[in-house]
């Protein structure tokens, strides 16, 4: 970063390098925004009200969560020590990164996946070790395995992948876990399962018990609809979820966040008919968006992934000026999450000049 302000102070290198976190563009007036997966409905009254009745704002939280990991051990069928809740699950991915790497080990991950991986990674002192994806947006699980070394401390598997959208098969996952040593960490990272259709995609709930390496990580921030207040948790073997906790900063999980967990289970069936909502969408807007000739990979997120390759700021100032920001990875492709009902007929819209300027050689113009 040329133009940042110069220090006489000694800093880590390697962190000063690192861009800060790059939060998705906000909406334009009267727009949609598009660029952070959120969920778009407005929370409800009982979340709002329990969020309310937390308010004893000076006092401490509850830095076990004691309620909330007891109803998440009885909805998945473990223990409570086998449920860790953390301010987001981004916080969890930091504490079992730290737990389990430093200099001169290496955390194995897809690439490209979560924008957040990397910088955890460097922050942790180690080192990223990325497998690019298959050209289809899928893990390639076969080279993951094979780039295992003696280094490798950790490995991040996300299904569905942010940002292509596409599920790792519980046939690969379990194929994995058998292929890699048990001392290597897996962290299987499960943002958006609850917007899951396919009926041959992981479910980690399933595999729970199984392997004494695997954690599972799952978030109230985008199904449920939590983002603003940071709420994930993880599931897994205890001795796993105890480094996690040694590695945490304590009492980072307000009770707000907990009590807006708590009456979001409470409102487990109204959330949900919003999921199948959004799921009706993200499928409209892929059948629309396949329809005008553009190839995307199958989503089982609540976002779709253009890949425009070269003409991806192109396509990103496109839908900027027609009042949706999206998010831009150039040169590879644009992230689009499933918002309002109106925000797909907007993007239908324009999706014949999408296919217009997309350069020749565009994995988007594929048509297929
Ligand atoms: C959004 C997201 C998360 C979770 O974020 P939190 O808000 O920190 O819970 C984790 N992993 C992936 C892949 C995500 O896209």
């Amino acid at each position: 970063m040329t133009d940042a302000p110069r220090t006489p102070v000694r800093l880590r290198p390697e962190i000063m390098a690192l861009p800060a976190y790059k939060q998705g563009r906000p909406a334009a007036e009267g727009g949609y925004k598009l660029s952070s997966n959120e969920n778009p409905f407005e929370p409800l009254p009982g979340v709002l009200e329990a969020v309310a009745r937390a308010a004893a704002i000076n006092r401490y939280p509850d830095a076990a969560a004691v309620d909330l990991r007891a109803r998440l051990a009885e909805r998945y069928g473990v223990t409570p020590d086998e449920v860790h809740v953390g301010a987001g699950s981004v916080a969890l991915l930091s504490q079992f990164i730290d737990a389990a790497a430093g200099p001169g080990d290496e955390v194995l991950y897809a690439w490209r996946s979560f924008e957040a991986y990397p910088g955890l990674v460097t922050v942790a002192g180690a080192t990223s070790r990325r497998v690019p994806l298959l050209p289809d947006g899928r893990h390639d699980l076969d080279a993951m395995t094979a780039a295992v070394t003696e280094r490798t401390r950790a490995v991040l598997v996300c299904s569905p992948n942010n940002p292509t959208g596409c599920v790792v098969t519980a046939d690969e996952f379990e194929r994995f876990m058998a292929a890699v040593p048990e001392t290597l960490l897996v962290l299987l990272d499960e943002a958006y399962v609850e917007f899951v259709r396919d009926a041959a995609a992981v479910d980690g709930a399933t595999l729970l018990g199984r392997y004494p390496n695997l954690v599972i990580l799952r978030t109230f921030s985008k199904a449920w609809g939590l983002a603003g207040l940071r709420l994930g948790y993880a599931i897994g073997p205890v001795p796993l979820l105890d480094a996690a906790r040694a590695a945490a900063i304590p009492l980072s999980v307000t009770a707000a966040a907990l009590a807006a967990g708590d009456a979001a289970l409470d409102a487990e069936e109204e959330l949900t008919a919003r999921v199948d909502i959004l799921v009706g969408r993200r499928e409209r807007l892929s059948a629309g968006l396949a329809a005008a000739g553009l190839w995307i990979p199958v989503s089982s997120g609540n976002f779709v992934w253009l890949a425009a390759g070269a003409g991806t700021e192109a396509v990103a100032d496109l839908l900027h000026e027609s009042g949706i920001s999206a998010r831009a990875f150039p040169p590879e492709g644009i992230r689009i999450s499933v918002g309002e009902e109106e925000s797909v007929d907007k993007l239908l819209s324009v999706a014949s000049e999408i296919v217009r300027i997309l350069p020749e050689g565009a994995p988007a113009r594929r048509i297929g």
